[in-house]
């Protein structure tokens, strides 16, 4: 068989278990050995030098620069050491993915010699030629400048033989172009506002930091498989294939015993992770064949966002060495879950307290319902951002579908949380609040929630924002997303809301009320407002969609409409307020993400106009003559009455191609002719829609097609991996 499909099956048969070389070490000995972190960094500075950078860390203070030459000069050390040759500055372009251009450390000397250098201004900024990077018109070409500056909150690590920096990537004008400046600036906003919240309740708060525990979902599929599907190669989905009779029908993949060969990838994948102080802990199979998680222990939003994209490049390469393919679409195979990356938020202080954490005193809990209140209200207030922040083609595929939470943000809390609301609602005042576990008539679960909090198991899995014990548990992004844009809409409107509550506790104070009841009064009020955004049944059902609907809700389910929330007046405002964007800049991400989202329809189009063209109808158009052929046999053979009888079928399915073929042709004219329809358009909001509305309609339509030949064609003649193919590792 010359077919490229059996010849890539046969590849994936014998495939050796890819060898995990474990270092002969404890996983804690070379945990974070290739990390620039504070040990290192002890090592390494004199004290003054590395006193300063703890402070620029902590408490965001800027590092003199005498003490920045320094810290080139020991970090230039440790690398060398470390069998480095080059160093890059790190960063997240608008692109979705990382960036980096290396730089050799040597210079030539005297003698024909060369000396490795690396001075403090190397490492403070550098100047890319970025201009091929995403701009959104912010940028015009001839002032292609832009700057990447050191983060020094981030540690510096090798990959490679690279020194990597971590580093924010501006414009010559100063706008960010990048995940990761507007991440430090909603950082930056919500400390602010948050530790003086705080401070109602704990004196000694400094500092207050948002928290990201990630949860990774992905496909693994062999690299063979995958090169023979170019819809893979080109667009990280499968555009057609008919589902497999079984796949997660049987719930036999979630949580089951991980295939070796799967295991083997995840084993390499933690030893690089670990060396490079990414703290993954869990590993598990996920629901569909092929499926799986990672998760780490969560840490400082900044470094989590940081690792999670270090991570994506870590999975591709270590898949490399196991022959596999790692596919991070949100939706790789049509009938089967999609994969999503939950983000883990919560918010913590320098005194080491969870603010989401039900305490064990009354005046923790007290502290806890504020924040969390404050919570229900910054999402009731900007539902339609939140949907915005993880809005692109692939999540499309996923929310609202039956494996992932809709379109409609809403909030899930639990029953005890839900119930001491209601009771909170009900009281007169903070008295009671207070008093609530003296007076059997009027007691409330308070000052019990830790216990019933951590036994809590009722947690709702439809839900796009539940509240899990001691974080938020957001849903909705998509497992491909860079995690830093959920986390810095998160953190602007808790930083907005915090504000607003702050301004209304202490305007009562100055009108006499005590600083308790003013914050009790203000809480209580908030309840009220928020509830709309509370829902505790099932978010996946037809009934909440409506009743969604009644509470005026948002469900904007495709990218363009979602993203106009980017672009709103309110949002402008917000984030001008908080100094976290700035008009163009929004308007600069609104228009990289259409362009995104309609070059993403283009190729996914294009590729099904070419393999159903080129691909598809060559092979079933070989296997009707084949019919054809045993159909005319079979008339020389048979008198003409058995004939009719016996050529029924093979003269149906005939037919039947027939009509696949034809409609599939017209179907892929048509699409054609719709999308250089929609490239003349030249507003870009315009053409998403024009995409959205005359190009997508065709994807389901010629897939419909398409997986109906598969069924019909011989097996033999297929020219595509069968999704039976690719989602069972062998
Ligand atoms: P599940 O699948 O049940 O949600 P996992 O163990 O897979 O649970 O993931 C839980 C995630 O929540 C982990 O990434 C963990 O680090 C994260 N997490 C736990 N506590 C916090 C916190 N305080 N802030 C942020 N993330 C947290
Ligand atoms: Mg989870």
């Amino acid at each position: 068989m010359s077919n490229f499909r059996f010849l890539a099956l046969e590849k994936t048969i014998s495939r050796p278990i890819g060898e995990v070389k474990y270092p002969s070490r404890k996983v804690s000995d070379y945990y974070g050995s290739m990390v620039f972190n504070k040990t290192v960094m002890r090592e390494y500075l004199t004290d003054e030098a590395f006193d300063m950078v703890e402070k620029s860390i902590d408490k965001g203070e800027r590092i003199e620069r005498k003490i920045v030459d320094q810290i080139a000069t020991a970090m230039k050390a440790w690398a060398l050491n470390n069998g480095v040759t080059h160093y890059t500055h790190w960063f997240h372009p608008l692109t979705g993915s990382t960036a980096e251009k290396h730089d050799a450390f040597i210079n030539p000397a005297d003698g024909g010699k060369a000396l490795e250098d690396f001075q403090g201004s190397a490492l403070i900024q550098q100047e890319p030629d970025a201009s091929s990077f995403p701009s959104g018109g912010i940028r015009n070409t001839f002032e292609a400048r832009g700057y990447t500056a050191w983060d020094p909150t981030s540690p510096a690590f090798i990959l490679e033989h690279t020194l990597c920096i971590p580093t924010i990537f501006i414009s010559y004008t100063g706008e960010s172009l990048d995940y990761k400046t507007p991440l430090l600036r909603s950082m930056k906003a919500l400390d602010d506002i948050a530790s003086q919240v705080c401070r109602y309740f704990e004196k000694d708060v400094k500092k207050v930091y948002p928290t990201l525990g990630w949860e990774q979902e992905y496909f693994l599929v062999d690299s063979a498989l995958y090169a023979a599907r170019p819809d893979l190669m080109l667009t990280g989905k499968t555009v057609f294939g008919h589902s497999s009779a079984k796949d997660q029908q049987l719930s036999d993949h979630y949580f089951g015993t991980i295939n070796i060969r799967a295991l083997a990838f995840m084993q390499d994948l933690e030893i690089e992770s670990h060396k490079l102080g990414i703290p993954l802990k869990t590993r598990h199979n996920e629901v569909a064949p092929g499926q799986f998680e990672c998760a780490p222990v969560y840490e400082e939003a900044n470094i989590a966002v940081d690792h999670n994209q270090l991570l994506m490049h870590l999975m591709d390469k270590v898949a490399r060495r196991h022959h596999f393919k790692v596919l991070l679409h949100e939706k790789p195979y049509a009938g089967v879950n999609g994969s999503g990356k939950h983000n883990n938020w919560s918010l913590a202080t320098d005194t080491g307290i969870n603010l989401l954490s039900p305490g064990k005193s009354r005046k923790d809990n007290f502290r806890f319902i504020a924040i969390l209140v404050n919570i229900l209200k910054a999402v009731h207030n900007n539902e339609e951002l939140i949907r915005a922040s993880v809005a692109s083609e692939g999540n499309d595929l996923r929310l609202g579908a039956n494996e992932a939470p809709p379109a409609i943000i809403s909030v899930f809390i639990g029953e005890q949380i839900t119930r001491t609301l209601h009771e909170i609602e009900k009281m007169p005042s903070k008295k009671s609040f207070s008093n609530s576990n003296n007076n059997k008539e009027t007691e409330i679960n308070i000052p019990k929630i830790p216990e019933i909090l951590f036994d809590n198991t009722d947690r709702n899995r439809t839900s796009p924002f539940a509240f899990t014990g001691n974080k938020f548990e957001f849903r909705a992004v998509g497992s491909t997303a860079n995690t830093a844009k959920p986390m810095f809409v998160l953190n602007t409107i808790m930083a907005d809301q915090l504000i607003q509550f702050k301004a209304d506790v202490d305007k009562q104070i100055t009108e006499g009320i005590k600083k308790d009841d003013a914050i009790f009064n203000v809480i209580k009020r908030y309840i009220k407002e928020s509830k709309d955004i509370r829902f505790e049944g099932n978010s996946y059902g037809d009934e909440w969609i409506i009743e969604a609907k009644k509470r005026g809700l948002s469900n904007n389910r495709k990218t363009p409409e979602a993203l106009l929330a980017f672009i709103s007046k309110k949002t402008i405002d917000l984030f001008k307020r908080m100094n976290v964007m700035s008009e163009t800049e929004l308007k600069a991400r609104f228009e990289i993400k259409l362009e995104k989202y309609i070059k993403k329809l283009q190729i996914e189009s294009r590729v099904m106009g070419d393999l159903a063209i080129n691909h598809i109808l060559p092979t079933a158009i070989q296997y009707q003559n084949r019919l054809i052929e045993n159909a005319r046999g079979l008339k020389e053979v048979l008198d003409s009455k058995s004939f009719v009888k016996l050529s029924r079928n093979q003269l149906n399915t005939i037919k039947e191609i027939s009509d696949h073929i034809a409609s599939i042709k017209e179907m892929s004219i048509q699409m054609l002719e719709a999308r250089k329809k929609a490239n003349r358009v030249t507003d870009t909001f315009e053409q998403a829609n024009a995409y959205k509305e005359n190009v997508l309609v065709y994807f389901d339509k010629i897939r419909y097609h398409v997986d109906k030949l598969e069924l019909l064609v011989d097996d033999e003649l297929w020219p595509l991996p069968k999704y039976r193919e690719l989602l069972f590792i062998k």
